[in-house]
């Protein structure tokens, strides 16, 4: 069997085009949807995404602004920055590029954010609305993964989920957000025994673990849903999932690629989020 490749790339496109066209509607209700990201530092791959989320929120509409600060900004004046966002009714999306500098409270910065402007998804308040099923800004590529299986038409119900890997941003919400698909889901980390033997048991598969190959063909059952959420370098320079892609491809039955699957996704729910967040300010 050749699995079906699930573009991420294609149903970004798509999901773009329908936000765009409500980015109009909004701004002829004279609502223009903002978002800032505040970066400090220059960590070339912060800029990398940063480029990628400018990109797409440009091409939907939404007004897109870049706050940039030195490495050697306190804490003290990054949360104060944040207070002035939380307060600017132009921007209804603020997100705080990670990682920070070690010197700053990576907690302490989130908790900072406004959960009503929080469109990465990462604040307590909107994880744990998550958790218990309540509306709120879903954390951007959990979102986006879901927002893939859903226009491939694969119904988590019943099936067993395996999520390799237990973040806060990725494994733990994924995991969660199939379990209220109904999916039966497994975790999976660095101290599980034997992890072949449970990946195997996967008809839904989601790795998350940071590590070039930790998947390969003989990791996965026929047939089964493959989300490679992993972005890593091989030997040479090019950007990799976690999966074997080659030998995955001939055992699923659907695979997201990597560059172009779960990618292009979490940018995508990112403009989601904002557009939601400028919906919400309507009178
Ligand atoms: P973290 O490093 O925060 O988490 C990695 C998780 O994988 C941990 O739970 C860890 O276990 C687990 N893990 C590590 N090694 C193994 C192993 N050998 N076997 C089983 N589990 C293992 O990473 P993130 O969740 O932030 O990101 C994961 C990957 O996804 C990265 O490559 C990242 O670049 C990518 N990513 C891609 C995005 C996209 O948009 N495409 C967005 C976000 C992330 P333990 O908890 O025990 O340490």
């Amino acid at each position: 069997m050749t699995a079906s490749i699930i573009s991420g790339t294609e149903i970004a496109k798509q999901t773009r085009s329908q936000l765009a066209k409500e980015v109009a509607q909004l701004r002829e209700e004279g609502v223009a949807p903002g978002l800032v990201i505040i970066l400090v530092g220059d960590n070339p791959a912060s800029l990398s995404y940063i480029k990628g989320k400018r990109k797409a929120s440009e091409e939907i509409g939404i007004d897109f602004k870049l706050e940039q600060f030195p490495e050697s900004l306190s804490e003290e004046d990054l949360l104060r920055v944040i207070d002035s966002y939380n307060e600017d009714s132009r921007f209804h999306g603020i997100l705080v590029q990670l990682p920070l500098p070690k010197h700053i409270d990576e907690i302490a910065v989130i908790e900072k954010i406004s959960p009503e402007k929080d469109v990465d998804g990462f604040h307590p308040v909107n994880l744990g609305r998550m958790l218990t099923g309540q509306k709120c800004f879903l954390s951007c590529t959990p979102a986006g993964i879901m927002e893939m299986l859903r226009i491939k038409g694969v119904d988590p119900a019943g099936k067993h989920a395996v999520v390799v890997g237990r973040s806060n941003i990725v494994g733990k919400p994924v995991g969660q957000l199939l379990l209220k698909e109904n999916a039966t889901v497994s975790y999976c980390h660095s101290r599980t025994r034997d992890l072949s033997s449970i990946t195997k048991q996967a008809d839904i598969l989601v790795v998350a673990a940071g590590k070039a190959n930790l998947i390969t063909g003989n990791d996965i059952k026929p047939g089964a849903v493959v989300i490679d959420v992993g972005m890593n370098r091989n030997e040479h320079g090019k950007l990799c999932g976690d999966v074997a892609f080659d030998e995955a491809k001939e055992v699923a039955s659907l695979i997201t690629p990597v560059p172009g699957g779960v990618g292009p996704m979490t940018i995508t729910m990112l403009a989601y989020n904002t557009v939601e967040a400028a919906k919400k300010t309507r009178s």
